[in-house]
């Protein structure tokens, strides 16, 4: 196995909470992963990116900064992944998922505020992430108070910009975020020293609409029944998405794919076909949170869908056509992002429609609504999508946590209790 250390002590981590770190990874993995039964072989890919985790892909941005390209950390999917790459900068989602830095995060930040954004911040005090180490600034957004309040924070630590997004799609709002995708652009622009004409605008939303095409693939498959992937191995999937090289992942998820559409053709899945089915509709669930979906495919229950910043989010909707022109395009790419139905925005009656178009075309037998602790915007809009789906009969548990694993026992009884009535 390749020796990171130098690589690691040059980004400056903290080696010792590191190994920590690192060394719980493998263990957890394979009760969590490895363990499932009748994985498909496309999995092995992505197995050896997460054994990677913190190694060769790191690498990859360290040759890539070695030959002058810039990294550039995302903490959204607001912020649009094509005007990076078109700058010749590779961008790395720094979502963190994990409870191993969220102490480092409550010495500054209050104990009250959502675990996703304790963990992000808590990777960057703590000095445990090589991705974050490893970028030349982040992009922060203005979506939730929470995050808006840590970047400011962040950024007496590392060199952080943060881009505007409307709290509505009015005609006002969609200006002023096209405008904020101009000044992003310039920003890009003037930090790696390359001028984003159409061409590489073009070329560069090819390969992230080429990725995102290849996810939608993966998301239409799991409407099979039996559904022939287990929800933690298609969640996996989404969120190695976030850091992978695009191009790689694309082919790799095509397939898997191509494995999965064999095993529908011969009638083969990973669960029983009478398997509960479940739609999990809410908050991200950013690497390595996976503690809901074990929870529900532990107990039986198969996880069909997310409707989620990594799940449909994240790439349900697809560029329209444009003009070509550097104008036409970046207007595309405004709407295309701005199609992601998060809670940040008001009135958000468009993800109410998806969380029921999902649940009726996915064949889902109840929604998980997911919050994490301390998120008002999802845990609010929770009660819109209870009453919405309570009007079409399905039934819905809610589940409110943070990344701990000491409500696991409870959620458990929750889930099984949910699942008993579904059954019943
Ligand atoms: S939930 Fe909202 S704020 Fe969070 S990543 Fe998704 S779009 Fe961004
Ligand atoms: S989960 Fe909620 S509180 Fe946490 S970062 Fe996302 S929108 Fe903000």
């Amino acid at each position: 196995m390749t020796d990171y250390r130098s690589m690691w002590t040059e980004l400056g981590l903290d080696l010792e909470k590191h190994d920590i770190l690192l060394g719980a990874l493998p263990g957890m993995y394979e009760g969590i992963f490895l363990s499932q039964d009748d994985r498909p072989e496309g999995m092995a890919y992505f197995d050896f990116v997460i054994g990677e985790i913190h190694g060769l892909r790191v690498k990859e941005l360290m040759d890539h900064k070695a030959s002058g390209g810039k990294v550039i950390g995302l903490f959204c999917v607001f912020v649009p992944e094509d005007l990076i790459l078109a700058a010749g900068a590779i961008p790395v989602g720094l979502c963190a998922g994990t409870q191993f830095s969220v102490p480092d995060a409550e010495e500054v930040l209050p104990r009250n505020t959502c675990a996703l954004i304790k963990s992000s911040f808590g990777f960057k005090v703590g000095r445990t992430c090589p991705y974050v180490q490893a970028s030349d600034f982040v992009i922060g957004e203005t979506t939730c108070d929470g995050k808006k309040k840590m970047y400011e924070i962040l950024a007496e630590y590392h060199p952080t910009y943060v881009m505007e997004v409307p709290n509505k799609k009015t005609p006002l709002g969609r200006e002023l975020f096209l405008e904020e995708l101009r000044s992003l652009k310039t920003k890009l622009e003037t930090e790696t020293g390359v001028t984003i004409t159409a061409e590489r605008l073009a070329d560069a939303t090819a390969l992230v609409e080429a990725k995102r095409a290849a996810l939608r693939r993966l998301h239409n498959i799991r409407k099979a029944r039996p559904v022939p992937i287990s929800g933690l191995d298609a969640l996996l999937v989404t969120q190695i998405a976030f850091y992978d090289d695009p191009a790689r992942f694309t082919e790799k998820v095509n397939n898997l794919c191509d494995e999965l559409e064999g095993r529908i053709a011969r009638g083969e899945g990973v669960a029983s076909a009478n398997a509960p089915r479940i739609l999990v509709s809410g908050s991200p669930m950013a690497v390595p949170n996976w503690k809901l979906h074990r929870i529900l495919e532990d107990s039986g229950a198969t996880v069909i869908g997310e409707e989620s910043c990594t799940g449909t989010r994240y790439f349900g909707s697809a560029l329209a056509e444009n003009d070509g022109t550097l104008a036409g395009q970046l207007k595309a790419i405004a709407d295309r992002q701005l199609e992601t139905h998060c809670a940040c925005f008001t009135p958000n009656d468009e993800r109410i429609e998806d969380v029921l178009t999902l649940a009726k075309d996915w064949q889902a037998d109840g929604v998980v609504h997911y919050t994490l602790q301390f998120c008002h915007t999802f845990a609010n809009e929770a009660v819109k999508i209870e009453r919405a789906l309570a009007g079409e009969n399905i039934p819905l548990l809610r589940i409110e946590t943070d990344y701990s694993d000491e409500d696991m026992g409870q959620i458990k009884n929750r889930v099984d209790a949910f699942l008993k009535m579904i059954r019943g």
